[in-house]
């Protein structure tokens, strides 16, 4: 059972895919979880599963009132915020790019860029008020880039641009915040098997065997390996690391 001491996580889109790998991965190392996501009963049904001490919460990232009830919730029960990780997302709209419509393309970069925004500055303002603790300062917070970020992936153009602003916009936060002791990093996954890459596979945008060919390491990544280098960025172990995008992608990038 957590202490009163125990450190709080909040992981938004927790209720599936990378981000519940990623809520119970901090559930394991002694976080109290606050699974944040629109589908309000999946998130209290995840939050049971890790046991009591946690919290499933309804919120659209996109939404200032949705975080802002949200958090509130979390500081009612908790009164601090150690560690968030910005992972909610949706994927791309398919096919040609001279097909494609406005309006997806607002509603992917709204969650990816709006909802990190919003999400950030609403849990800064909580832990810019809470003393610093030894090894780990104010808080760290945790961005999903992609490799969509920084290689040019055919008809992504929304994604791509969410990914790669998810980088910049890192990069401007840790630069602020790093002498308040908040820090501020991103993981750039490859594709990890989750419900979102299965839907891709499924409309045909994403061609599994492809990948796995693709990808040095000849496979997907399992949404747990992604949670265990969040977890890291997370940690007092990443104690001067701020800034950085750490690649969870197989070698994809590199090689
Ligand atoms: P997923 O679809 O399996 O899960 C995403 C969760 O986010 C869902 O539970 C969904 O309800 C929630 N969500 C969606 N919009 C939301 C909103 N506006 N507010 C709150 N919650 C919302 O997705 P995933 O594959 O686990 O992806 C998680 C993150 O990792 C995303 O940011 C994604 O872009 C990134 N990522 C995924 C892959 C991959 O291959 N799966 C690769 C690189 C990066």
């Amino acid at each position: 059972k957590p202490g009163l001491t125990a450190a709080v996580a909040i992981v938004t889109g927790a209720a599936d895919g990378i981000g519940w790998a990623c809520a119970q991965r901090l559930a394991a190392d002694g976080y109290r979880v606050a699974l944040l996501d629109l589908r309000a009963e999946a998130a209290q049904a995840r939050a049971a599963e890790l046991g009591a001490g946690h919290l499933g919460l309804a919120c659209n990232v996109t939404e200032p009132a949705g975080v802002e009830a949200a958090l509130a919730a979390v500081v009612a029960q908790w009164g601090r915020i150690d560690v968030l990780v910005n992972n909610a997302g949706i994927g791309d709209q398919t096919g040609a790019t001279v097909q494609q419509n406005v309006e997806a393309f607002d509603r992917v970069l709204a969650v990816h860029l709006r909802g990190t925004f919003l999400m950030s500055q609403a849990v800064a303002r909580v832990m810019l008020q809470t003393d610093a603790v030894a090894g780990r300062g104010r808080g760290a917070i945790v961005n999903l880039g992609s490799i969509a970020s920084v290689t040019g992936l055919p008809s992504r153009n929304a994604y791509s641009a969410a990914k790669a602003g998810v980088l910049g916009m890192t990069r401007a936060m840790a630069s602020e915040w790093a002498r308040a002791g908040i820090r501020v990093n991103a993981v750039a996954p490859g594709y990890v098997r989750t419900a979102l890459v299965a839907e891709l596979e499924r409309k045909g945008a994403v061609d599994g065997k492809g990948i796995a060919h693709r990808t040095p390491m000849g496979r997907m990544a399992e949404p747990a390996e992604i949670a265990e280098a969040i977890a890291f960025l997370a940690s007092a172990r990443a104690s001067y690391i701020t800034g950085a995008v750490l690649p969870v992608d197989g070698g994809w990038t590199t090689f």
